[in-house]
C-alpha cells in the first residue's frame, strides 16, 4: 500500500513540469518557456522572445515568432504546461520575423495597431503572399491609441506610445504586476534594428514607458535576468545606446557633414561586439541623419 502510494507521488513529480526552467527541443530548434513572475511567461527561440500572460479565463500571446513551426511549438507549451486556451494575439512589429508565427494562431482573436495592419499588409502583398495566408496573419482588430482587456479579473493595457521600432508598434502593461511586455522596443544588450524605425521617436516611446509606473521590462530579444526587476538597467542601457547614436549623427550634423560622410564617419566602439551593430550601424546612422534633418517626416 505504501509502496503504491510513493509510485503515484513519484509518477506526479514527474508529470509535472518544471516551468521555471522548462526546455524543449524541436525542428524549430532550441524553444523555451519561462515563467518570468507568476501569470506572466515569455516563450523563447533562440534570442527571440514572445510573452504570455495567463489569466483563468485563458492567455493573451504578444508577438508570434518567426514560422508556423514556431508559433506551433509555442502552442503547444501553452497547451501541456499553462493548459489554458489562448484568447487573443496581439502583434507588434509587421516584420516577418514576429509574424509569420500567425500562422498557428489562425483560429484566435488578432489584435494590432491600425499601422502595423497596413504595414503587414502591403509587406504581405510585395511578397505575392496567398490571400489564405494573408487573411491568416491580418489582425481581427486594429486600435489607434488603446484597447484594454479584462480577462479573468486582470487588466490588460494594449498600448501605443508612438512610433519605434516601426511606426505601428504596440506595447501590453498590466498595472496589476507592474509588469511591461516592450516587443521590439527594447534590444536586451543587442545593437537596434531600425530599418523602419524612428529614433528620435523612440527615445520619446520609452519615455512614456518610464512614466507607467512598471518594475518589470520584457524585451522581444536578449535574455531575461533571474531577477526579473534587473530587465530596468537593461532598458536604461538601451535607452542610452540610442541616445549616443543620436548625439555622434547630430554632431556630424553641427559640423555640416552630408549623409554619407556621416556614414563614414560614425562609430560606436562602445557597441561594436554586439549582435546586428555591423549589420546595422549604417541603417541607424541614415534614419537619424534623416530624421534630425527633417528628411525623414
Ligand atoms: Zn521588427
Amino acid at each position: 500500500m505504501q509502496k503504491s502510494i510513493l509510485g503515484l507521488v513519484i509518477a506526479l513529480l514527474c508529470c509535472v513540469p518544471a516551468l521555471s526552467q522548462q526546455v524543449q527541443r524541436n525542428p524549430v530548434g532550441q524553444t523555451a518557456l519561462r515563467q518570468i513572475i507568476p501569470g506572466h511567461y515569455v516563450f523563447s527561440s533562440g534570442t527571440f522572445n514572445s510573452g504570455i500572460i495567463v489569466t483563468s479565463e485563458g492567455v493573451v500571446v504578444l508577438d508570434a515568432l518567426n514560422s508556423e513551426a514556431a508559433g506551433r511549438a509555442e502552442r503547444d507549451a501553452i497547451a501541456n504546461m499553462i493548459r489554458q486556451p489562448v484568447r487573443a494575439l496581439v502583434s507588434s512589429t509587421f516584420h516577418n520575423n514576429y509574424t509569420k508565427g500567425n500562422l498557428a494562431f489562425a483560429d484566435v482573436w488578432k489584435i494590432g495597431h491600425e499601422n502595423y495592419r497596413t504595414d503587414l499588409l502591403q509587406l504581405m502583398q510585395r511578397e505575392k503572399v496567398s490571400a489564405e495566408e494573408q487573411k491568416a496573419r491580418l489582425p481581427d482588430q486594429t486600435f489607434r491609441d488603446r484597447v484594454t482587456l479584462h480577462l479573468g479579473g486582470k487588466e490588460i493595457q494594449i498600448l501605443y506610445v508612438g512610433r519605434a521600432h516601426t511606426r505601428g508598434d504596440s506595447i501590453i502593461y498590466v498595472p496589476q504586476d507592474r509588469i511591461v511586455y516592450l516587443s521590439e522596443l527594447f534590444f536586451a544588450d543587442q545593437f537596434l534594428y531600425i530599418d523602419d524605425g524612428y529614433g528620435l521617436d523612440w527615445l520619446k516611446a520609452l519615455d512614456a514607458v518610464e512614466g507607467l509606473g512598471a518594475e518589470i521590462f520584457v524585451p522581444a530579444h536578449g535574455p531575461i535576468p533571474a531577477d526579473p526587476r534587473e530587465t530596468r538597467q537593461g532598458l536604461v542601457r538601451f535607452r542610452q545606446m540610442l541616445v549616443d547614436i543620436r548625439d555622434a549623427v547630430q554632431k556630424e550634423i553641427a559640423r555640416g557633414a552630408t549623409e554619407d560622410q556621416a556614414v563614414a564617419t560614425v562609430r560606436w566602439p562602445q557597441y561594436e561586439k554586439m549582435q546586428a551593430y555591423n549589420a546595422q550601424r549604417e541603417v541607424a546612422v541614415r534614419r537619424f541623419y534623416r530624421q534630425l534633418t527633417g528628411a525623414l517626416p
